[in-house]
């Protein structure tokens, strides 16, 4: 299967209100090419260095995601360009974001990652925590970012309830969160579901999944 036919069948089968972010993370930019003349502009990637030399490479209306952990050190590298930041997990990355944003002269769009699966080891906010930063003053003064929704990563598991049970919790933190009136925090996207579960993903309430090996075969 090439990769221009690995996303045509996705994109087909995908309801309308649901955005795919194409994970292009270690593949080379001649297979990020096959999928931009296949049509795909949103690309996903999960290093800022990285990222900025396919950015630097690739047509200029390409929209540059980043999906990964984000060090507060190399934000300013993105700040020109990035089009999505999925991963904030903290005020003072978002304090870092809008600086450089400002810098910048531009707004740049945030997701807040939610810690809903069972591993220690993915990030994110939990319910308390997401309700402080929310509630801040210190968010208020923020005038550089949006905040435009939450993102989340289920456990990696073979059980589907339990994967479930993690989507339909940040979709229960979505709804409670999307009527957020606040200048800088609107919130209208849910990004979860990756390869292996942007279906169910998608049922739990999901409008936007990020799927990389499914497109561009599997990663060494
Ligand atoms: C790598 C990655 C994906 C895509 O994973 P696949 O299983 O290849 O679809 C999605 N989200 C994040 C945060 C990732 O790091």
């Amino acid at each position: 299967m090439s990769i221009a036919s690995n996303l045509q069948s996705i994109q087909n089968e995908l309801p309308e209100n649901v955005t795919l972010v194409a994970v292009s993370k270690t593949k080379p930019v001649t297979d990020l090419m096959q999928a931009y003349e296949a049509g795909q502009r949103i690309f996903g990637e999960n290093k800022i260095q990285e990222m900025t030399e396919k950015y630097e490479q690739m047509p200029k209306d390409i929209q540059w995601h980043m999906i990964g952990h984000v060090q507060t050190n190399k934000v300013k590298f993105m700040a020109p360009f990035v089009s999505l930041i999925h991963g904030v997990d903290s005020l003072k990355l978002l304090q870092e974001i809008n600086k450089q944003a400002s810098k910048n002269n531009r707004t740049i769009d945030c997701l807040l990652q939610i810690h809903i699966a069972e591993e220690d080891t993915k990030f994110g906010l939990d319910d308390a925590e997401l309700q402080d930063l929310l509630h801040s003053d210190e968010l208020k003064k923020l005038q550089n970012i949006q905040i435009k929704g939450l993102m989340g990563m289920a456990t990696f598991t073979e059980n589907k309830l339990q994967i479930e049970k993690e989507f339909g919790y940040l979709k229960k933190l979505f709804d409670r969160y999307k009527n957020t009136d606040l200048e800088n925090c609107k919130m209208n996207t849910l990004s979860m579901g990756m390869s292996g579960d942007y279906q169910l993903a998608i049922s739990c309430g999901s409008n936007m999944v990020r799927i990389g090996s499914s497109i561009f075969g599997g990663r060494v």
